[in-house]
């Protein structure tokens, strides 16, 4: 065994060498740490929505009749690091980037209140439809919540809540269509899993708050089912009106 250990430590030292592991944002070698270097790490715009109750991402959702708690991890615009780093995450094929996304929001939202997760029974994140899946080879926003679910010591359930209609076919649609359409983007594929549970819902990026809206109508009939969103990004300059087109 300790040589079969020294042969792993060898070749990774080797793949360093050979390979260097670099900054996901800035591309500079990485002397320590992982994912960012530590300029790149202090340029994180943190929201600070852990202190925050009534912050943007709860105003967006304050109509939703179950909505617990919301938080994002840091806000984004065109140059953020976050939103290199999802990038990186969702198109260069850097899964590893997906969990270390999680780890280090749950962290910080119990660093800003170690009461964050308190009540919360599992984490669930905000499926892709199997196609797309298939194709990247992996969801971003189910490595997130991976992250995130052993950060805070929480279970993952990644199979009930299936997503039946590809984002792709929605775009092609007009804006009337896809609000037509909208109840029939995610389904249950089991109705007991989630009934009375306190769901973690967890994504990659907030905008408009649509997808998250669309998720928890579907989990919406479950008796005794509540919700929280957690997200890595969300839009710096999201309005703080919440909707009140529709309700869960
Ligand atoms: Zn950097």
């Amino acid at each position: 065994m300790p040589c079969m250990l020294h042969g792993m430590r060898s070749s990774s030292f080797l793949l360093d060498l050979l390979y260097p592991p670099y900054c996901e944002s800035c591309r500079k070698v990485l002397t320590r740490g992982e994912v960012l270097c530590d300029e790149c790490l202090a340029r994180l715009t943190l929201t600070e929505h852990g202190r925050m109750r009534d912050n943007k991402l709860e105003a967006l959702f304050a109509d939703i009749r179950k909505f617990e708690r919301g938080a994002a991890w840091c806000f984004y615009d065109d140059d953020s690091v976050v939103l290199r780093l999802i990038h990186s995450l969702k198109y260069f094929s850097r899964p590893s980037i997906g969990e270390w996304i999680g780890r280090m929001a749950a962290e910080e939202m119990r660093r800003q209140n170690p009461l964050f997760f308190e009540g919360m029974d599992v984490v669930v994140p905000v499926p892709l439809h199997k196609n797309k899946e298939r194709e990247r080879g992996y969801n971003q926003s189910e490595l997130i919540a991976r992250g995130v679910a052993r950060a805070c010591g929480l279970p993952l359930d990644t199979l009930s809540l299936v997503r039946v209609i590809d984002n792709q076919t929605q775009t092609r649609l007009s804006k009337e269509e896809r609000l037509e359409n909208t109840r029939d983007i995610f389904a249950l594929s089991d109705k007991e899993s989630l009934r009375g549970k306190h769901v973690l819902l967890v994504d990659d990026v907030v905008t408009t708050g649509a997808t998250m809206r669309d998720c928890m109508r579907c989990l919406s009939p479950l008796r005794g089912t509540r919700f929280s969103v957690l997200s890595a990004a969300v839009a710096g300059n999201l309005s703080s009106q919440p909707f009140t087109s529709s309700t869960v």
